[in-house]
Formats: structure tokens, C-alpha cells, sequence
């Protein structure tokens, strides 16, 4: 739904993913603007869960405005769902809507605190682990019907994310940074290192996304291609993956 990095791009909104199996929608991060992106491909009462990756405001702040679309819709409230994300979710996100704390978000949302190891969501086996991000950030592996999809959420440099992501049909990973000189460690990847990693979890598709809209994409592709052979593309709101035939609206 969206693929911009750190802050929206006049093309995408800030990072947000929709993980649908047809009879299970759930809802990858859903940073600034993403909430409008996402009501192109999926009602919003359709959506069955929500992980939030961490709390920076490109992959959470839409939580707001969600929460009023479900609180205040003109036919009553709307269905509670779950909403996994780091410890401090729920007061994060009330504070940032302006709610006074214990009010109102909690209608809307089930807040489950996530911890690293393997879940069920639904029908979906999801297994986190630790990323290396300046918050306490999760990265997620996905599992059903026999497909494995990766998401690196926001890190620098991971052992973490080689282990999620091995043998994985996709890897969907940050690539935020391109070369340079004086890099801010433990922040971020470079699209040479996320192509690294991708090649050490020996997955079998590389697609790069976080990106800013400050980076050249052709330079992100050309550095990335660098440090990986196989199947290596950019996210695009609206892209599909894993057969999943959503088009771009
Ligand atoms: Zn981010
Ligand atoms: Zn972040």
C-alpha cells in the first residue's frame, strides 16, 4: 500500500503492507497516508488484524485516523480488532490522537503486546525477531499455504533478519540508504546490504523497499544488483506479490 521511506513520497504513502489470503486481511505497518492508499483494495472494515513493525511514525500513525473510522462511523461502531505492535502501543497511539489515555482507541483496537518467537494470526504463522533499529523494532516472517513471505521492517545490519528470512519466497526488505561515506550505524540498510542479506537468507525474491524519496532508485537498484543474483525489484503501491494479482488504483 505504500513503500516510501521515513516519510511519505509524492508517490506512495509511508510503509504499509496488506497480507490477504482471501478470507484473512491483515494489515503490515500503516505509516502516514497510508490509510487512504490502503481503502483503494480494501474496506476498512475488512481488516482483520494490524502488527505494527515499531513505533516511528511513518509505520503507525495512520492507527489515528483508523481509529476514528471505526469509532465514529454513521452506522454505529465498527468491529474491535487486534492490534499487535511493540509494548506502549495503545498509549502511544492515544496520546498521538489526543484521546485522554484508557479512552476511545481501546474501542476500536485490542492492543496485544508482540514478543520475538511464532504466532498464529488468523490463519497466518507469523514468527518475529528483534531487528537493529533505534526503537524496539520486530521484523516478521509469514507463513501460509505453504509460502513464506519476509519483511525487514527497519533495521541496520541484522544476523536477526538473515535467520527470519531464510529460504523465504520474498523478502521484502529496507533499503533506505545508498553508499556513502558517514552512514549513521544501527539505523538503517543500504541497498548493498539489504542485497547482502538477502543473498545470505538465500531467498528466492529481493524486493526493496523504505525507499526515500531523497535516493535515486536506478542507484538503488544498480547497488543492490551488486551484492545479489537472484529475482531483485522495488516496491510500487498497489504491487502484488506471491500471486496476489492487486494492480495498481
Ligand atoms: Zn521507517
Ligand atoms: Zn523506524
Amino acid at each position: 500500500m505504500g513503500c516510501a521511506g521515513s516519510f511519505p513520497a509524492p508517490d506512495s504513502a509511508a510503509s504499509c503492507y496488506l497480507i490477504d489470503t482471501g478470507s484473512f486481511k491483515l494489515v503490515l505497518d500503516l505509516g502516514n497516508g497510508a490509510l487512504g492508499a490502503l481503502q483503494r483494495y480494501v474496506s476498512l472494515d475488512d481488516v482483520d488484524a494490524v502488527c505494527l513493525s515499531h513505533l516511528h511514525a511513518d509505520h503507525c500513525l495512520d492507527m489515528c485516523g483508523f481509529s476514528v473510522a471505526k469509532t465514529h462511523h454513521p452506522l454505529g461502531p465498527r468491529r474491535r480488532i487486534p492490534v499487535y505492535g511493540p509494548p506502549a502501543t495503545a498509549e502511544r497511539l492515544t496520546r498521538a490522537v489526543g484521546l485522554d489515555p484508557g479512552t476511545g482507541m481501546t474501542d476500536a483496537f485490542a492492543f496485544v503486546d508482540l514478543v520475538a518467537g511464532t504466532t498464529e494470526i488468523g490463519p497466518l504463522r507469523i514468527t518475529t525477531a528483534h531487528m537493529n533499529h533505534p526503537v524496539e523494532t520486530f521484523g516478521f516472517r509469514i507463513e501460509h499455504d505453504g509460502q513464506v513471505l519476509a519483511y525487514s521492517a527497519d533495521t541496520g545490519p541484522a544476523p536477526e533478519l538473515v535467520r527470519l528470512a531464510a529460504g523465504a519466497d520474498v523478502l521484502v526488505c529496507e533499503a533506505s540508504f545508498v553508499d556513502g561515506p558517514d552512514l549513521p550505524a544501527d539505523l538503517h540498510l543500504t541497498a548493498r546490504q539489504a542485497a547482502g542479506h538477502a543473498a545470505q537468507a538465500g531467498v528466492g525474491e529481493l524486493v526493496l523497499t523504505h525507499l526515500v524519496a531523497w535516493n535515486d532508485p536506478a542507484v538503488t537498484m544498480e547497488q543492490a544488483a551488486a551484492a545479489y543474483d537472484g529475482e531483485l525489484s522495488l516496491a510500487r503501491p498497489g504491487r502484488g506479490l506471491l500471486g496476489n494479482t492487486t494492480t495498481g488504483a
